[in-house]
Order: C-alpha cells, then sequence, then structure tokens
C-alpha cells in the first residue's frame, strides 16, 4: 500500500518536511540559503558522494584539494567566465581590520584557482592527460528563492572534475567518459535522467559547448542535475596552459570540466519517497536493514537475544543493519524508521523465534515475506536487490511518462501548463528557433536530446526545416 499523493500534490512541502524529520537538514539555520547537515544526512551524503568518488577513481582521476580563496587578478583573467559568475561571487574585502590589496573570492567553482597551477605542472605531452576532481564547498550568491540542497548559496557539497589533453579529439573522448560516469551514477542510485546538449545561449560561461543531465521531480518540473563542459583551449590560452609535442612546438592543452553536486541527494529522495517518508536505495542507505524484536509479555520468550544475533549475523555479511532495541511500542519503531526510508525491516516475535525465521517488511511495498534464519543472509540480499531494481524501474517509468510529445505548440504549451514534465519537438538545431520555440511554450529549453533522434521527416515547427534534432522544453527549478 503505496501512498503518493502528497508526494505528487504538495511535493514542496513533502521535501521540506521530511528534510527534517527524516533528520537529513536542519533549515533553521540564521543565514538564507545555508543549511546543516544532521547525522542522518550526514550518512546518506557521505554514501551518494562515495559512489560517485569510486567512479573517478575507477576511471583514472586522481583527487586534489584546491583553496577555497581565489585572488582577483586570477578570476578576473577569463573575460566570459567573469560575465557568467561575476554577479554571485561573495568577496573576502579585509583580512582583520586590514584592507586587502588584492580581494579574494569565494569560489564558486575552481576553473581559474586550478588552471594557473595545471600551467606549472603541464611541460611536455608525458604530463598528460591530468584528469583531477575534488569534492568541496562553492559559494554562489543566489538572489533566486533558495532551497534545501538544491538552490543553494553555499553548495556544500560539489564534486568538480578537471581534465587537460593534447588534443581535441582526447577531450571530446573525454567528454563521452563523463557522460558515462554520470550514467553509471545516476543507474546506482536509481534517478533517471534526460541527458542534453544545452543551447548556445546557455552554455557554461567560457566553455565550447555543454551537456546536462535533467531529471524531472514529483511536481513535474526539470532538475538539473550534472554538467559536463568542452572547455575546448579557452582557458589554455588565458592561462598558458601549453606544452611541449613530439614535434618540438608548444601547442594549447584542451580541456573539459564536470560537476555534480549535493542536488544528487535530493534526486535521490524526490525520485524513490512517498507520504511515508524517504524511501532509500540499498546502496546508499545509511540503515539498510533495520532489526525489531516484538515482544510478548506473558511469554518468556528470547527474542531481544535472537533480534541480536540475527542484527550480527547481517553486519557480518557487511549488510548496513541497525538493532531498534529502544524501550518504545515496536509501531512507534516502525513509524520512525519507515519515515528514514530504511528498505527493509525485520520484525522478531516469538512466533518467529519459534518457528526460526523472521519477517521481513519491504519499504517500497509494504509486502511481508517470512525468511528462514538458515538462509537469512541470502535472502536478504535478494530482497535488497528487489528493492534496488523496483525502485530504479518505478523511477525510470514516472520520467518515460513524463517525456511527451505534442502535436504542436500550442498543446506543447497545454501540456507542460496542465501537466508538467518535459516535452519534446523536433528543431532544426538554429538559435533563432529554438528561442522562440521556449518562447511559444514558455518554458526552458533545455537542448537537443543526446539519447533520441527526431523522425526522419520531422520537420522545425518554427521554420518548417528538416530537424537536426530534438529539443526537450521543462520548466525548471
Ligand atoms: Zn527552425
Amino acid at each position: 500500500m503505496v501512498r503518493r499523493e502528497r508526494w505528487r500534490q504538495d511535493f514542496s512541502g513533502w521535501f521540506s518536511d521530511i528534510l527534517q524529520e527524516a533528520d537529513i537538514m536542519d533549515t533553521r539555520y540564521p543565514v538564507k540559503g545555508l543549511y546543516v547537515w544532521r547525522p542522518y544526512g550526514m550518512k546518506l551524503r557521505n554514501l551518494v558522494f562515495s559512489l560517485l568518488r569510486r567512479l573517478h577513481e575507477d576511471s583514472g582521476h586522481e583527487e586534489v584539494l584546491f583553496p577555497l580563496l581565489i585572488p582577483e587578478t586570477l578570476f578576473q583573467k577569463e573575460a566570459e567566465h567573469i560575465r557568467g559568475f561575476g554577479g554571485q561571487v561573495y568577496w573576502v574585502t579585509h583580512g582583520g581590520h586590514q584592507k586587502l590589496d588584492v580581494r579574494l573570492a569565494l569560489r564558486p567553482t575552481s576553473e581559474t584557482s586550478m588552471y594557473p597551477m595545471f600551467a606549472l605542472w603541464i611541460r611536455t605531452h608525458a604530463d598528460l592527460p591530468i584528469k583531477v576532481y575534488q569534492v568541496v564547498n562553492v559559494f554562489r550568491y543566489e538572489t533566486k528563492m533558495t532551497k534545501p540542497l538544491i538552490r543553494l548559496r553555499e553548495v556544500t557539497t560539489f564534486k568538480e572534475a578537471h581534465t587537460a589533453h593534447a588534443t581535441a579529439e582526447e577531450a571530446e573522448a573525454q567528454v563521452r567518459e563523463a557522460i558515462e560516469i554520470y550514467r553509471r551514477f545516476y543507474e546506482e542510485l536509481g534517478v533517471p535522467y534526460v541527458i542534453s546538449k544545452r543551447p548556445p545561449w546557455d552554455t557554461f560561461a567560457g566553455a565550447v559547448y555543454s551537456i546536462a543531465f535533467d531529471t524531472v521531480t514529483p511536481d513535474g518540473k526539470a532538475l538539473q542535475i550534472g554538467t559536463i563542459h568542452n572547455l575546448g583551449q579557452n582557458f589554455a590560452k588565458v592561462y598558458g596552459l601549453k606544452y611541449e609535442g613530439v614535434d618540438g612546438k608548444h601547442h594549447h592543452v584542451y580541456q573539459t570540466c564536470y560537476g555534480i553536486s549535493e542536488r544528487a541527494v535530493a534526486a535521490t529522495i524526490m525520485a524513490h519517497g512517498d507520504d511515508g517518508g524517504l524511501c532509500l536505495p540499498p546502496h546508499v542507505a545509511p540503515i539498510q536493514v533495520v532489526v525489531i524484536p516484538i515482544p510478548f509479555k506473558e511469554k518468556e520468550t528470547p527474542v531481544e537475544r535472537v533480534a541480536a544475533e540475527v542484527k550480527e549475523e547481517l553486519t557480518a555479511a557487511g549488510i548496513r543493519a541497525h538493532l531498534d532495541d529502544r524501550d518504545l511500542r515496536p509501531g512507534n519503531k516502525f513509524y520512525h524508521w519507515e519515515r528514514r526510508g530504511v528498505p527493509l525491516r525485520l520484525e522478531i516475535g516469538p512466533k518467529d523465534v519459534e518457528k526460526e525465521q523472521v519477517t521481513a517488511v519491504r519499504r517500497d511495498t509494504g509486502e511481508k515475506i517470512t525468511v528462514a534464519r538458515s538462509s537469512l543472509q541470502t535472502q536478504v540480499e535478494e530482497i535488497l536487490q528487489q528493492i534496488a531494481e523496483h525502485l530504479r524501474g518505478r523511477a525510470k517509468k514516472m520520467l518515460e511518462e513524463s517525456v511527451r510529445v505534442a502535436a504542436d505548440l500550442k498543446s506543447a504549451k497545454e501540456l507542460l501548463k496542465k501537466q508538467g514534465g518535459i516535452v519534446r519537438v523536433p528543431w532544426c538545431g538554429r538559435e533563432s528557433c529554438g528561442k522562440q520555440l521556449a518562447e511559444k511554450v514558455e518554458a526552458e529549453m533545455l537542448g537537443e536530446e543526446i539519447d533520441n533522434r527526431p523522425a526522419q521527416d520531422a520537420r522545425c515547427p518554427i521554420c518548417d526545416h528538416p530537424a537536426t534534432g530534438n529539443a526537450l522544453l521543462a520548466k525548471t527549478y
């Protein structure tokens, strides 16, 4: 019995309530756009980002850590970049009582702190490629309404990867690798996505082109959850990133960068939740299995002892298990862990002890399953696997249903207004048509879809030229 009425109809309220009630974040910190990670939320965050770290390490990225402060002299060098970020930068102007000669920016992203150092590291082609990443906080002075995990002034968790290559082809290949890493990351979280090439007018400041991952929120808006940029030689030329090639000449490098923030945590929460609260994919659930003894007053049974043994057995098998032996009524415990999205609950009552079994209850479906003690570990692992697959499938289906094809622009506008989600419209690829498309349907252009091509005879509804791709349009967060 899964209810998703509030989750869908009052998503904003659902989201802010659950962050508080499930101990993810405290939103009462007295600075706008800054929030506090609470212990349970912090565990979830760390599990999500350790997945992402692993995917980077496995593909040859190395972790680095650059300073938070960037001198204005470096920051101002890349003109495009400044135009993109200038209005959102926090500046440190004083050290103690002393006014600083050079103002220091709190990094809004790290290109301008990293690349001058790359210039010192790169000498010859043997120093390439460079593939590094860091997980840090970044600051942006948001003027729009702030929202925890989604629109922040301190993005507390930003995984940014930066690469440098000898050739344009290698940078192109790196963009493809980044797309694959992000696909795998979101597959593991069960978060569905669409990928698009951002339109020229919405490209990252200083990039040749940008690719973005978007998901759809329960209230029908697109949420950008990852971006990948091909920087070409733009930054290399400004910061003097050159290498000596086998030809003995000096060449500028080609670069890429790509980032994912704590929006990945937000996307995981929103993709799988329901009216009961969080429903976490087992991969990243801080507690995968909660064991709850259910004593029966008149009967002397060792439920507590057996529950502790079950917990130990699961922990030994590498499963994140927790024994809730608090002096509370079982119903209160069920509610507590349901809210927090623990994927599987094991109940152990006198009858279970007698029959050498446990009663497993799935968080995602509410289904009750009797599990024999003798096959506890394998069955629990199987059920967790099934939960992960069910969550992934359910979320994917919802996203597929919310990407719609409209017969014409008028109905596209109606669809977005009434049902939200994303509409897919054939597009000739020209900027002027793209802008008109967005205007006519009264939504944002996400970009040209990567995974789907328009029908052979499809035409751009603005100019009637043959379509070269699909435009994805949506209201956005
Ligand atoms: Zn056109």
